[in-house]
């Protein structure tokens, strides 16, 4: 096991797709800053995905979302996460849990980059309860069918969506 020295800034990285982002990813990020000293939100840039958002605009969105906390970055990232984490200097690893459902998988990749880099701690936080059914894809199957997402997703997100939705049609 790695000890830090007390001088060694604490840079968690909170890695996903955030297509778009939502409260859920929010409440997460929120629970991390008090705990590091640096939280960095890394948006995978996913070729293999059709996303409804650009990574560029992903990026943008979660810097209007997050620009009240000082203790947050925003980067995209493509090619491993551990790679991108020996670059920043990065060693702890923040996912969410909702429920078990998540957990199988979760704890499959914890292990595999623990294996890929054994300096690398993944911890999991679990948002509030409201927020634990929510994901960006049924967040993005309810609005494209006209549902309402207030208080599920942050107002600027919500204008975006309502734009794209209006480019579509
Ligand atoms: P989603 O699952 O919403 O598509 P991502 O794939 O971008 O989001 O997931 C990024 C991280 O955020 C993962 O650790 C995932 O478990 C976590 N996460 C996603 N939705 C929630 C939520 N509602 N509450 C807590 N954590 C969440």
């Amino acid at each position: 096991m790695t000890k830090l020295s007390p001088s060694v800034p604490r840079i968690a990285v909170y890695p996903g797709s955030f297509d778009p982002v939502h409260n859920g990813h929010v409440d997460i990020i929120e629970r991390g800053c008090p705990i590091f000293d640096e939280v960095i939100v890394a948006v995978l840039n996913n070729t293999s995905k059709d996303p409804l958002f650009s990574i560029d605009e992903r990026v943008e969105m979660l810097r209007e979302v997050l620009a009240g906390h000082p203790r947050c970055r925003v980067q995209s990232f493509s090619g491993l996460l551990v790679d991108f984490m020996r670059e920043i200097g990065a060693r702890t690893i923040v996912r969410g849990l909702r429920a078990v459902s998540d957990f199988e998988a979760e704890f499959q990749m914890a292990l595999m980059n623990r294996r890929l880099d054994p300096r690398v701690e993944t911890v999991f936080l679990t948002p509030k309860e409201e927020y634990s059914y929510l994901s960006s894809r049924l967040t993005k199957e309810v609005f494209l069918l006209g549902g309402d997402l207030e208080g599920l997703v942050p107002e600027a997100v919500l204008e975006r969506m309502r734009e794209r939705v209006k480019r579509l049609k």
